[in-house]
């Protein structure tokens, strides 16, 4: 008999030899029929696969993250038997799974795949999953796998088992196709309800640009046909909310390449964005006591060397720059820290001036490959909305609270209701690795997971994630879509200190070293304004909207109304603009919800002449006519509505 551990602890025993799906069958008959594969002492292996000794058990289902790479893996060979009975002589290079989905490199000769031919393979798909073919394991040794792939031709495999150790090779079949695989793979093909495939693309053989260039054939499956329209319906709603092209669409920024790759050119109606944002953000840190401060966008290539950054970054940020005559070397500023550490310098510090909350608005430039360039999400230059604490290691508890706060309550203003953490403490086995003293880790890394528990953060703890200089919380949120993206991160840091001997005076009247906290609830204003128009599709709340509202005259008549109309509107700090053009008013409105406009303000006869304004709110339509006052008191009480959210 062998003991085998499942994940609540309870220990179970079952004779040796005994498979996953043996133990899903002596648990419930309706948990084995959802068993996609199983996991043994940390190892994803087939359901089927015999247990000789003690472990620890876990089975895996569509809802773990290792289930469905199994599920989606398997999905891999199934395109290839599909495609192989469709194509005939088409060689297979690798087959893995990817974040959503899967792909399979191929080769087919003179024959090129469009997505034409999607439909005739995802039939076939479909046709042969429901054979309800088996994924069989067998262990094969190296020259029999030679043989087999020699006579079927397929190079790409044959490549691939040179590398391979004899003793250690293993096929996998289903149905009439045969792979070379080290598993581990679904119980059989049945399992694979809903098939798509997505697109093709070029792709070198093991990436290698000399080699051939094969076609990557990407797809997705799912258990279910439902869970595949889900999946597709977020797609096209991804697309429709891309930032880059609501970004363009709402004229909020823009590129050019005279400008450079990756530099963001903010629009009015976007700088009116970023700047609401950098002035919310900036009247609470003032409430939390941070200190403004503002510095250079380059530096003398010595704050660069001492800090660090110069011999890790040097080789692959910009070039310096030199001056004419006296040929001094500058650099770009890739971080605020180093200028931060020298403000922390101008004159002694006492225990008693700590914590010091150094806030910056600071504009940073990082040499991206143009490949990796992406909207505002990969750029080249960016605003961080920066921050350094110096505290004693005493405060390290108290100021990480005090950050989560500042963070909880960015999110909340701006409507991230579904956030998280990670905390990424040291490895506790390799303590060598890390810079600082190891009582001051021990007391940050209690602090960190305290300070998150009496906030509230769901968190999750991961050990050996902390960087050499510190300890940190990472923020992630939830989108509208369920796509996660990673936010604000706050940071401890023993390292610069001590680079740049930065010391206060102790009660004892002592020097002592203080502790630096890196952190930013956005991260840069260009990624978070990405976000932001990603998760509201550009329906911003109104207090942020660059344009609150537009004024419709339904003709030229009424101009002179619309203006003192617009006026007394600016007056109650009202922003939007008048459509003076020649247009019909259907058009107008049209043009106005295009451009997501909050409220449209239609005037005509009957308006200019009782002094009222026709309202139609986006979302919710007509809301019929009123009286001037009563439109400036509503969207005043919606702007306070979103403002009492975090007041
Ligand atoms: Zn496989
Ligand atoms: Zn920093």
């Amino acid at each position: 008999m062998i003991k085998i551990t499942l994940p609540d602890g309870s220990v179970r025993e079952y004779a040796q030899g005994v498979t996953g799906m043996d133990i899903a069958l002596s648990i419930s008959e309706g948990l084995a029929r959802n068993v996609l594969a199983a996991k043994v002492n940390g190892k994803v292996v087939d359901a089927s696969l015999p247990i000789n000794e003690d472990s620890d058990f876990q089975l895996l289902t569509w809802n773990d993250t290792d289930g469905k790479q199994t599920f989606w893996h398997s999905s891999a060979h199934l395109m290839a038997e599909a495609i192989e009975a469709l194509y005939p002589g088409t060689k297979f290079g690798i087959g893995p799974a990817i974040e959503t989905g899967f792909y399979y490199d191929i080769d087919m000769g003179d024959k090129t795949l469009s997505s034409e031919d999607f439909k005739k393979i995802e039939d076939k798909m479909v046709e042969l999953a429901r054979q309800k073919n088996e994924y069989q394991r067998s262990p094969i040794s190296k020259a029999e796998a030679i043989e087999y792939f020699t006579e079927k031709g397929d190079e790409y495999k044959l490549e691939l088992i040179d590398g391979l150790e004899d003793g250690s090779i293993t096929f996998y079949s289903q149905g009439n196709f045969t792979d070379l695989c080290r598993g581990p793979h679904i119980p059989n093909t049945s399992f694979i309800k809903a098939i798509k495939l997505m697109s093709v693309a070029g792709a070198y053989w093991r990436g290698d640009i000399s080699r051939k260039q094969m076609t990557r054939v990407y797809a997705v499956t799912f258990p279910k046909q439902k869970e595949l329209d889900e999946y597709l319906h977020l797609l096209e709603e991804a697309k429709r909310r891309d930032h880059r092209k609501l970004g363009k669409e709402l004229e909020l920024f823009a590129f050019s390449e005279k400008v450079g790759m990756g530099l963001p050119l903010w629009l009015p109606k976007g700088t009116m964005l970023r700047e609401r944002l950098e002035g919310f953000l900036r009247k609470a840190q003032v409430r939390a006591g941070y200190s403004p401060v503002v510095t250079p966008h380059i530096a003398s290539k010595e704050l660069y060397v001492t800090s660090g950054h110069y011999a890790k970054y040097g080789q692959d940020s910009f070039q310096p720059i030199h001056t004419p005559d006296e040929n001094e070397e500058f650099f770009l500023k890739p971080m605020n820290c180093p200028h931060h550490c020298e403000i922390y310098k101008v004159k002694p510090r006492s225990y008693r001036d700590l914590p010091l909350r150094l806030a910056e608005f600071g504009t940073v430039y990082r040499y991206e490959q143009s490949g990796e360039l992406h909207g505002l999400t990969r750029v080249r230059g960016f605003t961080q909305d920066d921050a350094h604490i110096f505290c004693r290691p005493d405060q390290v508890e108290e100021e990480f609270m005090k950050v989560i706060d500042l963070v909880l309550y960015v999110f909340k203003a701006l409507g991230f209701e579904n956030y998280s953490a990670q905390v990424s403490l040291r490895d506790p086995e390799n303590k060598e690795k890390y810079i600082g003293r190891d009582e001051d880790w021990e007391r940050a890394e209690a602090a960190i997971i305290r300070s998150a528990e009496i906030k509230g953060l769901p968190t999750v703890v991961e050990l050996g994630e902390a960087a050499f200089y510190g300890p940190k919380l990472d923020f992630m949120v939830k989108d509208a879509l369920g796509r996660k993206w990673q936010l604000g991160t706050i940071q401890v840091d023993y390292q610069l200190p001590q680079r740049f001997e930065l010391e206060y005076t102790g009660s004892d009247n002592q020097k002592h070293r203080p502790v630096m906290i890196h952190r930013a609830p956005f991260g840069s204003l260009e990624r978070f304004v990405a976000i932001l128009i990603e998760n509201t599709a550009g329906n911003f709340p109104l207090w942020l909207s660059p344009d609150q509202l537009a004024v419709l005259p339904i003709s030229e008549k009424y101009e002179d109304y619309a203006n003192d109309l617009f006026l007394r509107l600016q007056e109650q700090d009202l922003r939007g603009y008048i459509d003076h053009r020649d247009e019909k008013i259907g058009r107008k409105i049209r043009d106005a919800e295009v451009s997501k406009i909050p409220f449209m303000l239609i005037v005509g006869e009957k308006e200019s002449a009782e002094g009222k304004v026709s309202v139609r709110k986006k979302g919710e339509g007509d809301l019929g006519m009123m009286t001037i006052e009563e439109f400036i008191q509503l969207a005043q009480e919606e702007i306070n509505k979103n403002l009492a959210r975090i007041s």
